[in-house]
């Protein structure tokens, strides 16, 4: 039985012709520029929180690595380069009031887990969980364009990453009755803004939103089996989904192009 992730699910819920582009027809989608940033500020901060690697350390390599096309060489030249070290350090230093101390201890940094949960195979990866005091804390980062696409405490009550990884929690700490999830947004601009949103996610309501997600979850399941032509799908309702993101990759392919107006709304 295939592996879903909180991220097919979101991308079903667009556009499931995009989503069976993608995990059926398993075209390439390579990640645009805005994707390669959060990769990246990821990367950084897991180094501080491992091992208190200092964010330039990081972003040195990472940069280089973003930089290189193996058989190209240089993507772009060394100024290039040199500012997206410097963007790579001004958003991670901007986060860190929002993260315990590197190398904390009962501190999970950057682990992946599958799981099954009412009746479907869950995959996912969680950026860092904690314990704060009493609290027990599952955070995520996300690095925006805007602030604007910051989720507020009752939008993400009904989040499916959100959803799903603290049901993954419940299901480890059987005596855990209710934790904190945190969303730590930065802002990806020359101007660094930041903004966390908390909210107290109870057992109950997870596992309640997670029943949900496996009867959407199954519906994938099944086309998994039927392995319908991705362009015999139904458009989305909203089709400003194709420009969003920094567009859809697989516009070249899907027949029914639609003229997008809308600006991609990144976050990562
Ligand atoms: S171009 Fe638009 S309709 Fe076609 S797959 Fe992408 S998001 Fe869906």
């Amino acid at each position: 039985m295939p592996q879903l992730s909180a991220s097919q699910l979101k991308t079903s819920d667009g556009c499931l012709r995009q989503w069976a582009f993608k995990y059926l027809a398993e075209l390439p989608a390579a990640a645009g520029a805005a994707a390669q940033l959060g990769k990246d500020c990821h990367t950084a901060w897991e180094g501080w929180l491992r091992a208190a690697t200092p964010f330039v350390e990081t972003a040195a390599v990472v940069a280089r690595t973003t930089n290189t096309d193996p058989v190209g060489g240089l993507l772009h030249d060394l100024d290039w380069e040199r500012d997206y070290v410097d963007r790579i350090v001004r958003v991670c230093t901007a986060g860190v009031r929002y993260l315990p101390p590197p190398m904390a201890p009962r501190v999970e940094v950057e682990g992946d887990f599958t799981f099954e949960d009412h009746g479907v195979q869950w995959r996912g990866y969680k950026d860092l969980v904690y314990q704060d005091a009493a609290v027990h804390v599952l955070h995520d980062h996300k690095t925006t364009s805007n602030l604007k696409w910051a989720k507020s405490a009752e939008v993400l009550r009904g989040d499916v990453q959100l959803n799903l990884y603290a049901q993954h929690e419940f299901s480890k700490h059987p005596a855990l009755e209710q934790l904190e999830a945190r969303w730590m947004y930065v802002t990806t601009g020359a101007q660094v803004s930041t903004r966390l949103v908390a909210l107290t996610v109870q057992r109950e309501q997870a596992d309640h939103a997670c029943a949900d997600l496996a009867v959407r979850g199954k519906r994938l399941l099944e086309l998994y089996d039927e392995r319908p032509d991705p362009n015999l799908l139904p458009l989305p309702k909203d089709l400003s989904i194709c420009r969003a993101y920094g567009g859809c990759p697989f516009e070249k392919v899907c027949l029914e192009l639609p003229t997008g107006e809308e600006d991609p709304n990144e976050l990562f």
